[in-house]
């Protein structure tokens, strides 16, 4: 941020949803004397109200700005996630847990999978999340919070919330308008252009909302980065077909609330199974092109765990972004930047990341080029990342029981993901990136969860002799194994 502007920057959000009001009160708790926020929303067009599963990210989001865990957890009927449990991606039967977390700890420098892939080799070794304090924890269906050493494998996991998406932005319009930011009710009916920016955004009963940055958080309609300055779309449906989805909460079955997301294949897509304090969410993610609306409604209420508690609600959506999420005095946040499905839960992550960058990059009254092109370059890397790590679930897959899986195994796919893929194959290693989301576990997690297993590994984990290196991998999993048995299970660690 500048020092020499006096004035403070007029930010207009445009839209109310989890990215509207995480953006209001992201920009008024983290920068209150260099912005006066207005928001609009119109309950009459409402949120798009699914959005339950995140990642440990959100916990950073709140902690900056001193929002109280509990506060949220309870205004939000949250419950705590350790990670997703897919089912029948590599093949029918399979299921594997992508925690939040590590595996093991490395060994002279050496990460803890190429120990682990060679004595799998041996068949000497447990599967590799019997080494994931995170993956044994979900398995029990228990939880407490991580232990502050990092170093130590049996209590350093994340962990994220799966919460009621129709009350978190609720939750955090409280909080911001608490703080100074400004709500207007109302539906924009047009927005002025004015040379590459937005000048102002008229509403239906002809008032006039000016400013000099506008946030459009309005959802798939990207009224003003789309609809307004027609920014291009750059569409990845060929990599990720799902273009639609139904959604339905359900009544929780008895028994402990399991502290994980679930994403079964199904023969046009997968299915989300999201448990809260109060319901489980469930939806079907499919593409349009192998399965009619009637038959995923049918496929997903056929699944359901307890009675449904309201009518399916069908949603339609493509995979892919705007070419820039930041034009002239517009910054797109959220869906009005762009979409990838929730497979990865990614899409918060992907508002807490555009608001961080914007944070970093945020302007004077007058937009200045590095600014925008900076926010450009990190979201842009963000969306290429995740993008790929969704991709992979489909394509490395021997499924070929329906004609969905037979396009996505054998779809041709991004360079980058290929050149991945090579890497890990030829020598278990995984293209590294100083930040940003999904690191080294979270590859390992999937690609073999998935099957893709690597012919070579780290000549350095051939050192250690195979007996004591067995006996200390046994140490390992029966260590995460007694840690995890005495902590409380999930019920309980919600105060249930
Ligand atoms: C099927 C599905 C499942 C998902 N699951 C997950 C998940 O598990 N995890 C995850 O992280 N994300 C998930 N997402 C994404 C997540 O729901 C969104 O990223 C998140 O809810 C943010 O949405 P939003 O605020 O951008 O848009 P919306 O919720 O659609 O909000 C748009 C806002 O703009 C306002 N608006 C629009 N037009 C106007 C107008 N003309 N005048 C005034 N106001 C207007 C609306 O009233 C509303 O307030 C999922 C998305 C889909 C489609």
């Amino acid at each position: 941020m500048k020092n020499g502007e006096r004035r403070k920057v007029r930010v207009v959000v445009v839209g109310g949803g989890t990215a509207g009001w995480m953006t209001a009160a992201g920009l008024v708790g983290l920068l209150p004397a260099a912005c006066d926020v207005t928001l609009i929303e119109s309950e009459a067009i409402g949120i798009v109200g699914v959005g339950e599963a995140t990642l440990p990210h959100l916990r950073l989001y709140l902690e900056r700005l001193g929002i109280d865990e509990r506060a949220f957890m309870a205004a939000t009927d949250a419950t705590y996630k350790l990670g997703i449990e897919f089912r029948d991606f590599g093949r029918i039967g399979d299921r594997y847990i992508h925690p939040f977390g590590t595996y093991g700890r490395p060994l002279a420098g050496v990460a803890f999978h190429h120990y682990w892939l060679r004595r799998d080799r041996a068949g000497a070794v447990p599967p590799i999340g019997a080494f994931s304090a995170g993956v044994v924890a979900a398995e029990r269906r228990r939880f407490e919070r991580p232990g502050s050493d990092p170093g130590d494998p049996t209590t350093s996991f994340g962990y994220a919330y799966q919460f009621d998406a129709t009350r978190f932005a609720p939750f955090l319009r409280d909080w911001a308008e608490a703080r100074g930011v400004t709500r207007i009710e109302g539906r924009i009916v047009r927005a002025d252009r004015h040379g590459d920016s937005v000048a102002a955004v008229e509403m239906d009963d002809g008032r006039r909302i000016g400013g000099d940055l506008f946030v459009d958080c309005s959802g798939f309609r990207s009224l003003l980065l789309g609809e307004t300055l027609a920014e291009p779309w750059e569409d990845w449906s060929h990599w990720l077909p799902c273009d639609r989805a139904v959604a339905v909460p359900c009544a929780s079955p008895p028994g402990t609330i399991e502290p994980y997301t679930r994403a079964t294949a199904m023969p046009a897509g997968w299915r989300w199974r999201i448990p809260l304090r109060h319901r489980v969410g469930n939806g079907y993610v499919y593409t349009s092109a192998y399965c009619s609306d009637d038959e995923a409604t049918a496929a997903l209420l056929a699944g359901l765990d307890g009675e449904p508690l309201a009518d399916p609600r069908p949603l339609r959506f493509g995979a892919g972004r705007r070419r820039r999420s930041w034009a002239g005095n517009v910054v797109a946040v959220g869906l009005a930047s762009g979409f990838l499905e929730p497979l990865e839960s990614t899409s918060i992550y992907l508002v807490q990341a555009a608001i961080t960058s914007l944070i970093e990059h945020f302007p004077d009254t007058r937009v200045a080029q590095a600014d925008r092109d900076g926010f450009n370059t990190a979201i842009d890397a963000e969306y290429d990342r995740i993008r790929d790590f969704l991709i992979l679930h489909y394509h490395a897959t021997d499924r070929a029981d329906s004609p969905f899986w037979n396009h996505v195994r054998t779809m041709t796919i991004p360079d980058t993901l290929a050149d991945k893929l090579a890497l890990w194959r030829g020598s278990a290693q995984v293209a590294r990136y100083g930040h940003g989301l999904f690191l080294e576990p979270s590859w390992v997690a999937v690609y073999l969860g998935q099957r893709v297993v690597p012919t070579g590994w780290d000549p350095r984990a051939d050192q250690p002799d195979a007996a004591g290196l067995d006996r200390a991998l046994g140490s390992l999993a029966q260590a995460i194994a007694d840690r995890v048995r005495a902590m409380p299970g999930h019920d309980a660690a919600l105060g249930l």
